[in-house]
């Protein structure tokens, strides 16, 4: 994960990879090669497995297309989620197209209940 283009190999796990998620709504995009930056990125995990996430920094495909058709979300800094159509967003008079960083206890009181398809499961 170093910005050199190169990968450093952690000293027991090698490449360690781990699969990555959409910031947004948690659907796996790929796998991340993350070397010797492992136990940065995991400082509680032992060795690489197939139960860790890592935030993708890109809205995978289909978040993206919502985005694109004016949908606005909101990440917050525990990562919880939603996103609301472009229609609300303009009655709400907040911008369209947008991902908000918002705070936790922003998102326990805004965080629509239930019926929202992009929570955590
Ligand atoms: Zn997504």
């Amino acid at each position: 994960m170093a910005n050199d283009g190169k990968i450093y190999l952690h000293p027991k796990h090698g490449a360690a990879p781990v699969l990555t998620m959409c910031s947004i709504c948690h659907e796996e995009t790929g796998v991340a090669l993350t070397g010797r930056d492992f136990n940065k990125l995991f400082p509680n995990a032992t060795e690489p497995s197939s139960d860790q996430r890592l935030v993708d920094p890109n809205p995978c495909t289909k978040c993206s297309l919502m985005l694109e058709n004016g949908a606005t979300a909101f990440i917050s800094d525990d990562g919880r989620s939603f996103m609301i159509h472009k229609a609300a967003a303009e009655r709400m008079e907040i911008p369209t197209g947008k991902i908000f960083k918002v705070e936790n206890a922003w998102m326990d009181k805004n965080q629509p209940p239930g019926d929202v398809d992009n929570r955590d499961k």
